[in-house]
């Protein structure tokens, strides 16, 4: 998962100096100021920009320290703003983990400008990674929604379920998915979304791992769980547009993947669960 390449990743604030060598992140909408060639993903440096630009700590993460650029629109040379999806296209490392979780940043502060209590112009706090609001004083913190994955096996076919989803514009194949819901802990929404999804029970449902997924904002918490009672899928047709049990010795995965969902179906394929 592209989390991996993070090492010591740290979120704390650190109001240090500016070093041209600094990494800037910088969106405009749903892009992201990048280059890419050979699958491989290159970000701006403060000294690529031919100008003093705004930007804050974001966080340190693989011995760099990333900065979010929140001015207008900042151009470098040998750079361009490309669609934040084409990050997911790029080779797995610690580059497509901070485009990925600048985005998580920039759009919280794009999307909170202004204070839901009073309606009054918000300013941005870095060093305590809020929003606040000038006239009220109302503090605003990131939003990250929690979300659960499921493997579902089933011991006697040696199969998983396998999903794809109706609307969106992803067409491969995923795991049973969803949000958490409030008062749901992570793991009753885990049984409520297979129940919905694919009609089928779970029981020993075992916790596999988590991941930041700044894409969309969200905590995608992965468990594995095997399936009790009736095999027959009822689908979620509005949800999905296919969802089926799939035999381990017929699943295609690869390793090193960007996404939790498919480092799950490798961990099925390989044996490890
Ligand atoms: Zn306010």
């Amino acid at each position: 998962m592209f989390q991996d390449f993070a090492v010591d990743f740290r979120i704390e604030y650190d109001g240090s100096e500016r070093a041209e060598r600094d990494v800037v992140l910088a969106y405009d909408g749903k892009t992201a100021l990048c280059s890419v060639s050979d699958g491989e993903l290159r970000l701006p440096r403060i000294c690529d920009f031919d100008r003093t630009i705004s930007a804050v700590h974001a966080f340190r993460a693989g011995g760099e320290r990333f900065l979010l650029s929140l001015g207008e629109k900042p151009e470098a040379e040998g750079f361009e703003y490309q669609d934040i999806d084409r990050i997911k296209t790029v080779s797995p490392g610690l580059r497509q983990f901070a485009a990925v979780t600048g985005y998580h940043y920039y759009r919280f502060h794009m999307e909170n400008r202004f204070c839901g209590k009073c309606g009054g112009k918000t300013v941005h706090r870095p060093e305590k990674r809020c929003m606040i609001c000038t006239r009220c004083g109302n503090e605003i913190f990131p939003k990250i929604s929690p979300a659960v994955v499921v493997g579902v096996t089933d011991d006697r076919t040696d199969s998983i379920i396998l999903t794809k989803y109706a609307g969106g514009s992803y067409r491969k194949y995923a795991l049973v998915a969803g949000f958490a819901e409030m008062g749901e802990t992570a793991e009753q929404a885990a049984r409520r979304e297979v129940m919905e999804e694919t009609g089928i029970e779970i029981t020993e449902l075992k916790y596999f791992g988590s991941q930041p997924w700044g894409f969309s904002q969200n905590m995608l918490i992965g468990f594995f769980a095997k399936a009790k009672g009736s095999r027959r899928i009822v689908m979620d047709q509005e949800e999905l547009s296919e969802a089926k049990w799939v035999r381990r010795d017929e699943l295609e995965a690869k390793e090193n993947s960007i996404s939790l969902t498919n480092e799950m179906i490798w961990a099925f394929k390989c044996g490890k669960v």
